[in-house]
């Protein structure tokens, strides 16, 4: 067990969310405050602050090493931070709350929390000794919330969102990278999280297998699971988030929805940054 966190419940962002034309959800509320994160002497987040509303989407821009990823990991606790806390739906992520300390979780039930949030990986992650539909539905049996019989019946529902239901007896190795990719998104919703989080789910693919995985993020962004992405994706950010934040040296510099930082960016490296992506 780390040590106990001092807690910093003030200086939260205001949130400014441009709402989509849709029914909202009360789940899924992403509250980060004042975490820090540091590898050495390096500092990769630094007070990150920010509220993430139920059901919208938030895409994170930046450049690389930017802490981008590392703000990422620890929404699922996958890392620890040295200060500051996350909580979802009012829950800490990773910590029990004590007085005014937080204390880290037993990983038994930091696992248990994960459930309630997707992560899909840049290189796909999936398990290469079975099958798509083994894939799918080995979570949501090993973690006891459905039989068998229906576990197969949802994966194949989710290989219809992600269009891919002739590939359930298929093997991840005879699957392009944008058809990994679109399996292990389906695997991560097997679960059905709250919350979904993309780490550069494109990066790792040829230029023409990125629009077939970006159509299904956006086809799940009015699905109403709150999405984090980070993504360098400027076309998808403009067409598919609600909020854009624009991160450098671990701090957030710019945060808005996505027409202003996009289109009217204030700080001057958003604006040096989308020169150089566009
Ligand atoms: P981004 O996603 O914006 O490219 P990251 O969050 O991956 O940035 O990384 C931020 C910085 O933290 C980078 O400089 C990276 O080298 C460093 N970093 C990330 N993870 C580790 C680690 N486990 N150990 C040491 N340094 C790390």
């Amino acid at each position: 067990m780390s040590e106990a966190l001092e807690l910093y419940p003030q200086g939260r962002e205001a949130t400014g969310v441009r709402w989509r034309d849709r029914p909202q959800p009360r789940q899924g509320k992403i509250e980060i405050g004042n975490i820090s994160k540091s590898y050495g002497a390096f500092t990769a987040l630094d007070d990150v602050s920010l509220t993430i509303e139920p059901g919208t989407v938030t895409v994170i821009l930046g450049p690389s090493g930017s802490g981008k990823s590392t703000l990422l990991r620890t929404i699922n606790h996958l890392e620890r931070v040295d200060k500051g806390f996350i909580q979802i739906d009012g829950d800490y992520v990773g910590y029990r709350r004590k007085g005014d300390r937080l204390y880290e979780l037993k990983e038994k039930a930091i696992l248990k929390q994960r459930i309630q949030v997707g992560y899909v990986f840049q290189n796909f992650n999936l398990f290469p000794h079975m099958t798509v539909l083994e894939n799918i539905i080995e979570a949501p049996i090993v973690h006891g919330l459905l039989k068998r019989r229906e576990a197969v019946e949802r994966a194949y529902e989710l290989l219809d969102t992600v269009g891919l239901r002739e590939k359930a007896q298929a093997w991840p190795r005879q699957l392009s990278g944008g058809q990994q990719q679109r399996i292990a998104i389906a695997r991560a919703l097997a679960l059905n999280p709250k919350v979904m989080l993309f780490d550069e789910p494109t990066s790792a693919l040829d230029p023409e297998l990125v629009g077939e995985v970006l159509a299904v993020i956006n086809k799940l962004a009015r699905s109403g699971v709150t999405m984090v992405v980070v993504t360098h994706e400027i076309g998808f950010a403009k067409q598919v988030a609600d909020r854009v934040v624009f991160m450098v040296d671990g701090k957030i510099v710019e945060s808005g929805s996505a027409d202003r930082v996009l289109n009217y960016p204030v700080h001057q490296r958003t604006q040096k940054f989308l020169q150089s992506v566009l």
